[in-house]
């Protein structure tokens, strides 16, 4: 009997393809209070222009 070789395709489901998603997290601004969702690379309010922290987390 022959053994039939099964096809295994590995690099096609690759599982980690959501780990470069972009993830908005809500901060409030300091200066004029008003919250928005921001991307990891915006640091300034975009309604008053004022720079925006991390730690404040709405
Ligand atoms: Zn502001």
């Amino acid at each position: 009997m022959k053994k039939q070789e099964e096809k295994i395709s590995s690099k096609e489901n690759s599982p980690d393809k959501q780990n470069k998603h972009l993830v908005k997290v809500n901060i409030r601004c300091r200066k004029c209070f008003m919250v928005e969702g921001y991307l990891p690379d915006e640091n300034t309010c975009k309604h008053c222009g004022s720079i925006i922290y991390r730690i404040d987390i709405y």
